[in-house]
């Protein structure tokens, strides 16, 4: 099994040597990673230059440093070796979970493996967290169910700093833990920090509710967002005549 390992941290960081070391265990690594932080990216990808692809041996891995983003490294170390059956990615240092999933670069390398009909596995964890001794055997047996679990393509996982055990569950979407602080610069002019506030009270089966009671959380995602009952709700109570339709969908005229 060949695993393609990227994060969003930056290939130096000590979660993704802790994540190619056991996912080593599974099959043959390669680490493909941004050479410097990427986190919060999202799904960004670089469409206005070329793109670099260095070794670095990191652990006695095969390893490349690309200057871009977790999804461009995802595209590229898929390019650049081919058969490639899992992308893993993380272990971050923050993790995410709730609407997180929308801005996490972390995330959007797994997202990156399913758009490309590939597996991916995201793994997070508590920021903080410098020495992963402890996660890792939890790691190892998330994978033991994840990996060779095909008919999963796309799978979210979170791990608190000392877990009692394994969960499946669904996304957190509630609350919003994101926050807006305003600061100055030198010359007193206005800044904004964008940060986050703790959020608690989570409900039962959502991931937040999963950290909090200190399971480790798996949640198998999907790419098709489409909210299906309101498709159907949508198609039953606003019908879309023809000529609406075309409005919405004008035919392709060549320029003049
Ligand atoms: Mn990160």
């Amino acid at each position: 099994m060949r695993i393609l390992v990227c994060n969003d941290d930056g290939i130096y960081s000590p979660g993704i040597a802790a994540l190619a070391e056991v996912a080593s265990e599974f099959g043959t690594v390669r680490i493909v990673a941004p050479n410097v932080e990427q986190s919060a990216m999202g799904h960004a990808i670089t469409a206005s230059r070329p793109l670099s692809y260095r070794e670095t041996p990191i652990k006695g891995f095969s390893a490349y440093r690309v200057n871009g983003t977790p999804a461009d490294c995802v595209a590229l170390g898929a390019h650049q070796w081919d058969k490639v059956d899992l992308v893993v990615s993380g272990c971050n240092l923050g993790l995410n979970i709730g609407n997180s999933i929308w801005h996490s670069g972390t995330l959007a390398a797994a997202k990156q493996a399913a758009l490309l009909g590939l597996r991916g596995i995201a793994f997070s964890a508590p920021s903080g967290l410098d020495d992963f001794t402890g996660l890792k055997p939890w790691m190892r047996r998330v994978l033991e169910v994840l990996a060779p679990a095909n008919e999963l393509p796309l799978v979210n996982v979170n791990l608190p700093k000392d877990p009692r055990g394994i969960i499946w569950t669904r996304v957190s979407v509630r609350h919003y833990d994101g926050l807006i602080v305003p600061t100055q610069d030198p010359l007193g002019r206005e800044l904004f920090w964008f940060s986050v506030k703790p959020l608690e009270g989570a409900d039962e089966g959502t991931d937040r509710w999963a950290i909090e009671q200190r399971w480790v959380s798996i949640t198998p995602l999907r790419l098709d967002l489409t909210d299906e009952s309101l498709l159907a709700e949508c198609r039953e109570q606003r019908p879309m005549d023809e000529s609406v339709a075309a409005v919405v969908s004008p035919p392709v005229s060549s320029p003049e």
